[in-house]
């Protein structure tokens, strides 16, 4: 079994923003010539998340919004004494750090609508996502 391991580098613009990272990752799976296997997408970061999900401009902005009214900043957390920044914590928690997606015929097996999509919650940052692709 041959592993391959890759990261994508994403520098965000704003304290929250969404990310499509599908063209990034199918790239990644274009050059690693793996026909058929797991792509597993992952975040190291404490205050980012990775789902799948539409693009829709309107859907990611409600993403936005609504994990800021479900952990809203400034709510008296504890950990805000040391680099303020709970909410962030809390937000990626929800949304969770890694997705897998199937490799079918050397392209992710992603539904019409779906795209991986890189969420800040604490940047603007420097950021890296990893890819690792098993082969079947
Ligand atoms: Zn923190």
């Amino acid at each position: 079994m041959i592993l391959v391991i890759l990261l994508i580098d994403i520098k965000t613009e704003r304290n929250m923003q969404i990310i499509d990272i599908t063209s990034c990752v199918e790239e990644l799976v274009k050059k690693c010539g793996i026909e058929d296997g797991i792509c597993l997408v992952y975040t190291r970061h404490t205050t980012t998340g990775i789902v799948i999900n539409e693009a829709e401009s309107g859907l990611l902005e409600d993403i936005l919004r609504r994990m800021g009214s479900l952990a809203p900043p400034d709510s008296g957390y504890l950990h805000d004494r040391i680099d303020h920044n709970a909410h962030a914590h809390l937000q990626a928690i929800l949304l969770g750090n890694c997705q897998m997606v199937p490799i079918e015929k050397g392209h992710l097996d992603l539904g019409t609508w779906q795209k991986i999509l890189f969420v800040e919650l604490d940047g603007p940052r420097h950021r890296k996502v990893q890819v690792k692709m098993v082969p079947e």
